[in-house]
């Protein structure tokens, strides 16, 4: 198994509910170590530009109003296998779907509002890092 990055949102209805705390407690029992954190207010383009690959779907415009909302916290989470770690951690897209245990059945409200992000291939997660962490892909 390899040791991998990937990249961690924490987004705004998560922060605005106080659950950064409990999801990072939860990403850390999981044996994710956190390399990089920053907290920040993502501003229209940063979401428009991180969430490019899903511009013509029809909820574009709901993701990115609600990214844009409040502050979220972006992380660069290492491990064996850390892309797929992570993604079980998550849980289903929708959390009326996904697992007991997960942050999303935890902390989720609905297919939009979902807690967290985590990238979803290797690939896609050295993409995803570099957009939040540029320095990190030097290391
Ligand atoms: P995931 O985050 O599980 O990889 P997707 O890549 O399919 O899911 O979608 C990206 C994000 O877009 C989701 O996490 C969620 O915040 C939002 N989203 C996905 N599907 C919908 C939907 N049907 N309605 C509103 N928002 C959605
Ligand atoms: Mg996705």
């Amino acid at each position: 198994m390899a040791v991998e990055r990937t990249l961690s949102i924490i987004k705004p209805d998560a922060v605005e509910q106080n659950n950064i705390g409990n999801i990072l407690a939860m990403i850390q029992g999981a044996g994710l170590k956190i390399i990089g954190m920053r907290m920040l207010h993502l501003s229209r383009a940063q979401a428009e530009g991180f969430y490019e690959v899903h511009k013509d779907r029809p909820f574009f415009g709901e993701l990115v109003e609600f990214m844009t909302r409040g502050p979220v916290v972006v992380s660069v989470l290492e491990s064996d296998d850390a892309v797929a770690r992570y993604r079980n951690l998550m849980g289903a897209t929708d959390p009326v779907e996904a697992d007991k245990g997960t942050i999303r059945k935890a902390y989720g409200t609905d297919i939009g509002e979902n807690a967290c992000h985590g990238s979803d291939s290797v690939e896609n997660a050295k993409i995803e890092v570099g957009y939040f962490f540029p320095e990190y892909l030097l290391r």
